[in-house]
């Protein structure tokens, strides 16, 4: 059929599933042909705008579906619930700042990093999850020059970068000097939300070498907001209610 042809060309499928539909409707509601038109073109835009955030999602690799809505707050009464709503509108990407998640292991850092993220990636954000062991391990597998330019394009296209789990381990030569370049690039240009179990003070053990961990830190904390998540794990906490509760142990 002609129409069919031309909708398809025109690339509007939604048009396509639900003109019948719609001309049906309005017919019986007697409403004017522009009421028609507005309809569809509504649906294959907002359409549109689900596909998108969901390619967004997907490219930005995350590890679990973690929301800001599933964050129990009241289990962290010393997190400062408003401030974490507020950077969730995510004002910090249009100024090019930073976070830096702390806190003991469990606490749900990297729930809330990932949650941060995928909203930024329902505002039209472009977002890409590295854990810090992943991001050392995309530079030394990219180590030939191209290969790293290309990488760092890449990173150099998002708006946000989530770096979790700095710290865990210490890094060899190698992986710090990669991170700091990496630091280096993302400056003033790209935000990140990093996690870490580490205070600052520690980081010259992680990466080895007190001058490049100085000049990366100098990089991260220009403009950062800082979160510090205090207290036990959540995991572990969570695990034992239930198991008090006759549950049995959290999966
Ligand atoms: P961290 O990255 O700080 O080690 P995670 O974010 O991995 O901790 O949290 C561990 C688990 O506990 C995850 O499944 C996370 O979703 C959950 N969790 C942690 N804190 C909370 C919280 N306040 N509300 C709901 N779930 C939480
Ligand atoms: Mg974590």
């Amino acid at each position: 059929m002609l129409l069919e042809n031309y909708l398809k060309t025109l690339r509007l499928p939604t048009f396509l599933r639900e003109y019948q539909q719609a001309a049906r409707q309005c017919a019986e509601k007697d409403q004017p042909y522009e009421e028609f038109l507005l309809q569809l073109a509504g649906r294959e835009v907002a359409m549109r705008e689900q596909n998108a955030v969901a390619r967004r999602m997907k490219e930005a690799c995350f590890p679990a579906e973690k929301e800001l809505s599933s964050f129990e707050f009241a289990a962290v009464p010393k997190l400062n619930k408003k401030r974490v709503l507020d950077l969730a509108r995510c004002a910090f990407l249009e100024t090019r700042e930073n976070i830096c998640l702390l806190g003991p292991p469990g606490t749900g850092k990297t729930h809330l990093a990932v949650a941060l993220g995928r909203e930024a990636c329902r505002r039209g954000k472009r977002v890409r999850f590295f854990t810090a062991a992943g991001l050392a391990t995309a530079y030394a597998e990219a180590r030939a020059e191209r290969e790293v330019q290309r990488l760092e394009r890449h990173i150099q296209n998002r708006n946000l970068i989530v770096v979790d789990e700095l710290g865990y381990v210490p890094l060899g030569q190698g992986a710090a000097e990669n991170l700091f370049n990496f630091f280096s690039k993302c400056y003033e240009r790209t935000s990140l939300i990093v996690t870490t179990n580490l205070p600052f003070s520690e980081w010259p053990q992680v990466f080895g070498d007190e001058r490049l961990t100085g000049a990366l830190l100098d990089r991260l904390t220009h403009r950062v907001h800082i979160i510090e998540i205090p207290g036990e794990s959540y995991r572990l906490r969570d695990g034992l209610k239930r198991q008090e509760g006759g549950e049995g142990p959290a999966k």
